[in-house]
């Protein structure tokens, strides 16, 4: 088989008809070598000094680049008091936990952890399970909870942990936030399957858009369904008190599962889901990532102070709302299409998947780091540069951006105007 490395992503290595892993590894190496020769591969470069909104990336020639790439929303991975609590715990227990849950590794501090997540979202400490990452409680918890008589009803934009977790089961897609496709799938799964699960995500980490929750949540309930909802880029951002996208719906006391990581806005490691009581204690004691896995560092005493921080100090958020509001206003005022965004997220959605990376290039040679995305992050057509702003961007770094987007917005057809033009 031969692939055209020019066209070529990155799935397509995935499985190669006749291929050994071996054969397939070599054939993927020559790919990533055209894709450096063509100027086009920004990926796992390395970062010299940690999360900030100006960080030192490279081995070669390392320099400084504003940041738009890690998920460090409110700053808080480099908060004196987030760190000091991180330290404290170090200092405590020692730097590790060396067992797994359910044999000898469930220490005091994961006990406080799992207090103190499932209070931020007013519920009792045995409502709520902790895990070492985001990705594992979506997988994990899918995992046990689905088996060959269910069924998971899943948003197409879901994240790729969600995908994973319904390896076991079965699963149908519908298209993204498309109420009347995700009707369609509940009536016809209605006698067909045991238990139907619908997982969206709060907010969708590709466009930054959010899901009707409340329309989703009436289906739920009309057809006797279970709602799963992963807001890991929402808590600690959106709501009236930082508890995410479901909290303006009035809806957190009623969603069955929602799940959510501590590697984002809390600015360190782990994942956890807050769901029924039973329902945490079965997967407690029956989800292999549980069982089998060992449970988080003690410098994971950061995420308490960081939980605690979100009421004691809101400032952080509203500095947030300022850089994304002016960040978005002044990215559509040169043209560029920002999309359905109402999150940190930031898409300028460009299409082509050439010219994103090319943008992309510009934008690093310019000082800026940001992610361009393509298939299969997203559709083949819809490539963007995917950017995270911080509460901890100054407004030069966002002007230094935007006038970086400016130029290259006169060498590249990828304003709203010039892509029309070009369909
Ligand atoms: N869900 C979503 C929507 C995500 O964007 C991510 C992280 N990219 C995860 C889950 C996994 O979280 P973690 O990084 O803690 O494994």
């Amino acid at each position: 088989m031969n692939i055209n490395f020019e066209n070529a992503s990155f799935k397509d290595f995935e499985n190669i008809p006749g291929y050994d892993m071996m054969q397939r590894a070599d054939y993927y190496y020559e790919f990533l070598e055209y894709m450096k020769y063509k100027g086009r591969h920004h990926y796992r470069l390395q970062n010299n000094t940690g999360c900030g909104s100006v960080i030192n990336v490279g081995e070669k020639s390392p320099r400084d680049y504003i940041s738009f790439v890690t998920s460090d929303y409110l700053g808080f991975t480099q908060h004196p008091k987030v760190k000091q609590a991180a330290i404290e715990g170090i200092e405590k227990y020692g730097t590790g936990t060396a067992a797994t849950p359910l044999i000898g590794g469930y220490y005091s501090f994961h006990q406080e952890l799992e207090a103190k997540i499932a209070s931020f979202f007013g519920r009792s400490r045995d409502e709520s399970v902790v895990f070492t990452t985001g990705y594992t409680a979506n997988s994990a918890t899918l995992q046990i909870l689905l088996q060959k008589e269910d069924i998971a009803i899943v948003d197409r934009a879901v994240h790729a942990s969600v995908y994973e977790g319904c390896i076991l089961t079965n699963r149908k897609t519908f298209p993204h936030n498309d109420l009347d496709a995700l009707e369609i799938i509940l009536k016809a799964a209605q006698r067909q399957y045991r238990t139907k699960l619908v997982v969206i995500d709060g907010v969708y980490s590709q466009d930054g858009d959010i899901a009707p929750i409340r329309e989703i949540y009436s289906l739920v309930k009309q057809y006797n369904a279970y709602l799963m909802i992963d807001d890991v880029h929402g808590v600690g951002i959106l709501g009236e008190t930082g508890r995410g996208t479901i909290e303006d719906t009035g809806l957190l006391d009623y969603i069955d599962i929602i799940s959510g990581t501590f590697s984002k806005t809390f600015g360190n490691l782990g994942g956890y889901i807050i769901t029924h009581k039973t329902l945490a204690n079965f997967i407690r004691f029956q989800s292999r990532q549980q069982i089998f896995s060992a449970t988080a560092p003690p410098s994971s005493m950061g995420i308490i102070k960081a939980l605690e921080l979100i009421d004691e100090e809101p400032q952080w958020r509203e500095r947030l709302w300022k850089n994304i509001n002016y960040f978005k206003k002044e990215l559509n005022g040169i043209g560029l299409d920002t999309g359905t965004t109402c999150s940190a997220i930031i898409p300028v959605k460009i299409g082509d998947p050439h010219i994103t990376g090319d943008v992309g290039r510009l934008l690093i040679e310019q000082g800026i780091y940001t992610n361009p995305i393509i298939y299969p992050a997203v559709a083949r057509k819809d490539a963007r540069i995917r950017m995270s702003v911080l509460a901890t961007h100054t407004k030069e770094h966002l002007d230094k951006t935007l006038n970086a987007f400016e130029g290259i917005s006169k060498m590249f057809p990828i304003t709203e105007k010039k892509r029309r033009v070009k369909k």
